[in-house]
């Protein structure tokens, strides 16, 4: 049957009774529905740029600045500092062995602050005091 076809108006020969378009913009609606349906599917996921969100964490509102973000500024910044503290306390429980030793009152902030005269950690301190006691013991 001839039908006319609802988007560019040309007549063809339709194969159903509910055919509206003809091939050529069928095709054409079709692909153009796939497309926005693919593009609100990508919208769903990554966050639109500049829109307002919640962060998932603190509640706060803020503002998207990459497709990627998934919470506000703050609490990204905080997130990656406990990520690196996670990171550095493992490498240490790795590394390290931890030594509780005892000093006389008062000692502890009295070489803290020889540390701190030489830019230096306590713990770098002492090891680096150990090392020399060491190393002078040796000769
Ligand atoms: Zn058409
Ligand atoms: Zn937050």
């Amino acid at each position: 049957m001839r039908k006319k076809c609802q988007i560019c108006g040309d007549e063809f020969e339709a194969k159903s009774n509910r055919a509206m378009y003809c091939e050529y913009c069928r095709t054409k609606a079709q692909v153009e529905r796939n497309r926005l349906y693919a593009q609100k599917r990508s919208e769903g996921k990554a966050k639109r740029i500049g829109s307002v969100q919640i962060c998932p964490f603190c509640k706060q509102e803020y503002t998207v600045r990459s497709g990627s973000q998934q919470c506000c500024e703050n609490c990204r910044q905080k997130q990656r500092y406990q990520r690196q503290k996670a990171e550095a306390e493992k490498y240490k429980k790795e590394h390290y062995d931890r030594l509780s030793v005892y000093v006389p009152k008062g000692k502890s902030s009295e070489l803290k602050a020889a540390a701190a005269g030489l830019g230096m950690s306590l713990n770098e301190y002492i090891l680096a005091a150990l090392d020399k006691f060491v190393s002078s013991d040796d000769k």
